[in-house]
């Protein structure tokens, strides 16, 4: 067996270098060899993966609920590597003779002397019953294509659906495992809910989300007030947070926890383990937890200094205990893995490898995040951008401006993406985005009112209502009854109703111009108005204004848009919880 650091192609004239999986730690590492080694003659450099695609895992959950195509986490790796020394093949390795340094897949054989195992990682159902059988997993683009087929599917089948318990399991949505991976699937499956909703006809009310998690807490990776405000986040789109709730049996249609509870439901989407690909479990190396491969410091397999696991596929210790499976670790092992061989090739000694790992982000929906970066704690718009800015740097890495102008397509110019808000406030709220210039109309001109009351004394003499001042309380056409409500109600508290209605005027024409409780306002200014006419000075134009006022008129351009939602969400914050109840019963 060769030693650590000994060059192992002495006398050969060509040298192999097989990667193995054309993921995140494998396109890097790939790059970095072509840029180590590319010009050195009799060098080969050869990267083997099953598609023609580097799937964008980390995006997976945008394609399953929907906010992004399927063509947005897909990198052609021919196009990667077009010019550079890099030999693409399309295969599937299943096999590894480490004696006679040949990978084998099911119909080629390919002489190595060097490799780099980076095939990732795959769930795992922990033997669940039913669980591999009735879940649908989120691995790869295949999974992503089919949550997304199978969630639209379930609200095709509701709408049509008479028999309310029916619609309500087909309306139930479980994600298993609130790691990020389960986060991000649930956030995606909240922002798409609207949408399918208006688009079949249902009520956003009887759509169910639960994430369902068996340690005490989500996102076990992130500190604890990170991952509470997640939390938060999720209850306030209604989604239901299940700590402490193994899942024990999943049928066709129903999830049955631990604790006894049982979720009639039609959907599961599990993602709540992973372990490393069975292939490379199968090669006969020593595993540890998981069937990640053992590595040393220089991430070679232990017992062969030519044969190198990284990303998913390594079992890496640091003081801290195993390297996560995340792409930075990825990233980081490929690059190490690379440069070590470079090394080796020149007859010198690699490298440790000494992963630092600056931090984990998770997006809940298009428009928010919570993430720590290099120890720092950001959340919502801030933690998006970040998490933005990081995707495009990789991209940038990858591919160059392409990926990057394809990103920003995806991401920002889609009517889902991350920019959707400003899109629907001109899209699908058109009619209301007109509503918008009668609103501030209406508004200005009630604070202008209230102002001038205030200046005029309204709110310190009590003689302003009964001399008319500024506001004319009776007129000739006023009905006798309203004359005997003035005389013998309003005129011995004028100055009390001065208060009110002066106050009552800055606030509706404050909260028509901010678009805050648009429709409270508008039923303010309608019931201002009326009376104002009844005393003979009312405007017709008004009562007109004020009452399409009522037709949502604060959702576009105002505040009504974000606090509405939010408004509803914690409204239904418990909803969801007690439904179950019912649907366990
Ligand atoms: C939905 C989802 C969301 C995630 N979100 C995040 C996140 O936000 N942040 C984060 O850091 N991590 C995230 N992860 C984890 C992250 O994607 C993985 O840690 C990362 O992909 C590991 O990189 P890798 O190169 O080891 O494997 P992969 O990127 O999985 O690449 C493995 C490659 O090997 C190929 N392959 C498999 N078997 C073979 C074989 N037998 N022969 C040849 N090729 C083979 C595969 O086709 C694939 O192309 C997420 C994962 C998922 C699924």
């Amino acid at each position: 067996m060769e030693k650590v650091g000994e060059k192992v192609t002495e006398d050969k004239e060509l040298t192999r270098i097989v990667v193995v999986g054309g993921g995140y730690a494998g396109v890097h590492a790939c790059q970095r060899l072509a840029k180590a080694l590319g010009q050195k003659s009799g060098v080969e450099i050869t990267l083997i993966n099953p598609g023609p695609s580097h799937t964008l895992l980390t995006d997976l959950h945008e394609v399953a609920g929907n906010r992004i195509p399927p063509e947005g986490v897909e990198v052609s790796i021919r196009k990667v590597f077009a010019g550079k020394a890099v030999n693409f093949v399309e295969d599937r390795i299943v096999r590894i003779d480490p004696q006679k340094q040949i990978l084998y897949s099911e119909s080629h054989e390919y002489p190595y002397d060097y490799v780099i195992l980076a095939c990732g990682s795959e769930p795992a159902y922990y033997n669940i019953p039913g669980m591999k059988e009735n879940a649908l997993s989120l691995w790869s683009l295949k999974d992503a294509e089919r949550i997304r087929r199978h969630v639209r599917e379930m609200f095709r089948l509701a709408a049509s659906e008479k028999d309310a318990v029916k619609r309500q399991e087909l309306l139930t949505f479980v994600v298993g495992g609130g790691g990020f991976t389960g986060v991000e699937m649930i956030g995606e499956l909240a922002d798409w809910v609207p949408d399918l909703c208006g688009e079949y006809g249902l009520s956003e009310f009887d759509v169910n989300l639960i994430l369902i998690e068996a340690l005490p807490t989500i996102l076990p990776n992130l500190r604890r007030s990170l991952a509470e405000r997640a939390r938060r986040y999720m209850r306030a789109r209604g989604i239901t947070v299940l700590t402490n709730s193994p899942i024990v049996e999943v049928t066709p249609e129903e999830v049955s926890l631990k604790s006894g509870t049982k979720i009639r439901t039609r959907t599961v989407i599990w993602t709540g383990g992973v372990q490393t690909n069975h292939e490379v479990q199968e090669f006969g190396f020593k595993c540890h937890k998981r069937g990640r491969v053992r590595v040393n410091e220089f991430l070679q397999v232990e017992g062969y200094s030519n044969i190198y696991a990284v990303g998913d596929n390594a079992c890496f210790m640091t003081h801290t205990g195993e390297l996560p499976a995340l792409v930075e670790a990825g990233l980081q092992g490929g690059a190490c893995a690379a440069e070590n061989i470079a090394r080796q090739v020149k007859g010198e000694k690699p490298r440790e490898f000494r992963p630092k790992l600056h931090g984990v982000m998770v997006s809940i929906g298009a428009g928010y995040a919570v993430a720590d970066i290099a120890g720092i704690p950001l959340w919502g718009l801030p933690a998006v951008a970040m998490k933005h800015l990081v995707n495009l740097h990789y991209l940038f890495g990858v591919g160059g401006m392409w990926l990057v102008n394809r990103y920003l397509r995806l991401e920002f110019l889609n009517e889902r993406g991350t920019l959707a808000p400003v899109f629907k406030h001109l899209t699908v709220k058109t009619s209301v985005v007109w509503l918008v210039i009668l609103r501030l109309f209406l508004g200005y001109q009630w604070l202008v009112s209230g102002i001038h009351k205030v200046q005029s004394g309204f709110l310190v003499s009590g003689d302003k209502l009964v001399s008319g001042s500024s506001l004319v309380p009776m007129g000739p056409g006023t009905p006798q009854f309203y004359v005997t409500f003035m005389e013998k109600v309003v005129f011995p508290h004028a100055l009390f109703f001065q208060i009110i209605v002066t106050l009552g005027e800055l606030a509706i024409g404050t909260a028509l111009i901010l678009g805050l409780f648009t429709a409270l306002a508008g039923l303010g200014s309608i019931f201002m108005n009326v009376n104002f006419m009844l005393s003979g000075t009312g405007n017709v134009w008004f009562l007109v204004t004020s009452l399409l006022m009522l037709g949502g008129a604060g959702r576009a351009f105002g505040l009504d848009y974000y606090v509405m939602p939010f408004l509803e969400g914690l409204w239904r914050e418990r909803r969801p919880v007690a439904k179950q109840k019912s649907a366990t019963a």
